[in-house]
């Protein structure tokens, strides 16, 4: 039975038996006991599926997992100890040396250092393309070695909304999947699988755990890439494994579950980037709320984003859902039941004015953190993004007197006085 996306924030993945836990049990334990050496290397070798050694896969992730790819409506996902380890796993299980991947410019700090600086260490090239590009520029980006597509739905810092149907048509028309980065709508604002995305990828730490209790990510497939209908650009997916005797993951898995079943049997086995058991624990109790949580996080931004513009103390005010937003209109397609919780803008007396403001507010608290029940904020240009060169920053969205302002779930009528009274405090 088809559930409303409310019904599967509470009640997905989990589905207990007669007289198990209602709530879904931490499983605290590394290993797991057989009975006999066979029944285990049955498990070594993929033959069988269970648990044996929860750097590979535990039940209490596993279930949570079960919930995101259900949110997603997708066929599988993959938990991981954060959004970095997601998007790192989501591209290197497509990508090997001398490959190359085609980004969306406008992207979180963290994974344009990931992509420029160390994923390029590894010998595989990107090609970093601005959302508003031409078509002949996009097409300009393909080479024969291009793997994937990646961009933010909604980009972190520089709110731009991603024309998905458009880079994923690209990505399929170049036999290579779209991967996007979902963080900011969740799953409850927009599914990028309704819309031609292959992969789906979430930093868990943000709405998702909403409460700023765990670090976590998320890889989520669609399982609708047919890997093998382009055998040649994916032979990690197409060809003999030979560290699992040979196995070729898009036979035995199929298209549904090749890729998931990679980067477990893979990429968790060789990097160990796993989400504790108690870390998708409190993930989940943030998953029950998310579809509530985020209706308040979107109209807190929206009043806030509407009360900014009116500011005379501020230069320019950047929300999707903001009327008259240059990224409205895609918004409105891809986002209509709002968009995120954060709004961006500019203190009009510059740099200085903007570290002032901040600190003169009483509610919204500066953090390194975004998308959280508590509202906060931050100056990016010198903190998450400050690796950046001025040109980088530009090719981001970001300017120095830009302050992200993260809405949390407070009274809106509070936000807008606190902010109202730390604007006031800059004159005084
Ligand atoms: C925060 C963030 C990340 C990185 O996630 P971590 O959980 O901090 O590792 C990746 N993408 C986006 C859009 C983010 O906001």
């Amino acid at each position: 039975m088809r559930q409303d996306i409310d019904t599967i924030c509470v009640q997905g993945g989990w589905r207990p038996g007669n007289g198990e836990p209602r709530q879904v049990p931490i499983i605290q334990s590394t290993t797991f006991k057989y009975d006999s050496g066979r029944d285990m290397s049955r498990l070594f070798d993929l033959e069988a599926s269970g648990y044996f050694y929860s750097r590979l896969q535990n039940p209490t992730t596993d279930a949570v997992a079960a919930k995101i790819a259900a949110l997603e409506g997708g066929t599988g996902a993959v938990l991981t100890s954060s959004g970095q380890a997601a998007n790192f796993f989501a591209v290197f299980n497509l990508a090997n040396a001398g490959d190359h991947v085609i980004s969306l410019s406008t992207i979180y700090g963290g994974t344009h250092n990931l992509f420029a600086v160390t994923m390029r260490k590894m010998g595989i090239d990107f090609t970093f393309i601005p959302p508003e590009c031409t078509d002949e520029e996009l097409e300009a980006a393909f080479r024969p070695n291009t793997k994937a597509v990646f961009g933010e739905t909604i980009a972190n810092p520089a709110l731009t909304v991603l024309d998905i149907e458009r880079f994923a048509r690209a990505a399929h028309a170049h036999g290579v999947p779209l991967i996007v980065d979902n963080t900011f709508p969740t799953p409850v604002k927009c599914r990028p699988f309704e819309w031609g995305a292959d992969i789906v990828t979430h930093s868990t730490t943000k709405y998702m755990d909403g409460h700023g209790a765990a670090v976590g990510g998320c890889v989520v497939d669609s399982g609708r890439f047919d890997w093998m209908a382009h055998k040649d650009k994916f032979p990690g997916l197409t060809s003999p494994d030979e560290s699992y005797h040979g196995l070729v993951y898009a036979e035995k898995f199929g298209i549904a579950g090749a890729y998931t079943a990679k980067i477990t049997a893979q990429l968790m086995r060789d990097f160990g980037c796993a989400q504790s058991p108690q870390s998708a624990f409190y993930l989940n109790l943030g998953l029950e709320s998310l579809h509530l949580r985020m209706d308040r996080h979107c109209s807190n931004a929206l009043a806030v984003a509407r009360f900014l513009k009116q500011c005379p103390e501020i230069s320019w005010v950047s929300h999707p859902s903001l009327e008259g937003d240059k990224n409205h209109a895609l918004a409105q397609k891809y986002l209509p039941q709002g968009s995120c919780g954060v709004v961006s803008f500019g203190v009009k007396a510059g740099r200085e004015a903007a570290e002032a403001f901040m600190q003169n507010l009483r509610i919204a608290a500066i953090e390194t953190h975004v998308a959280d029940a508590r509202s906060c904020c931050l100056h990016p240009a010198s903190t998450t993004h400050r690796q950046l060169s001025p040109e980088e920053l530009a090719a981001c969205g970001i300017s120095p007197e830009l302050v992200r302002f993260s809405c949390g779930i407070e009274s809106p009528d509070d936000l807008i006085a606190d902010i109202k009274n730390a604007l006031a405090r800059l004159h005084s």
